[in-house]
């Protein structure tokens, strides 16, 4: 009984083909509005909004 009615997984849904990154520090996936570059680190670290307030 693992059947998931909701639409959880996308598959082959491309009306918003949303660009997605993954974070550096928690290597999880978000938009690119949400992501932010620290550039205090060498090389710039690309992070999720979240760690990046972790990171001040
Ligand atoms: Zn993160």
């Amino acid at each position: 009984m693992t059947e998931k009615k909701d639409s959880s997984v996308k598959t082959g849904n491309k009306k918003t083909q949303e660009i997605t990154f993954r974070c550096q520090r928690c290597e999880t996936l978000y938009p690119l509005e949400d992501m932010r570059s620290v550039t205090r680190f060498n090389p710039v670290l690309i992070v999720c909004k979240k760690c990046e307030k972790e990171l001040r």
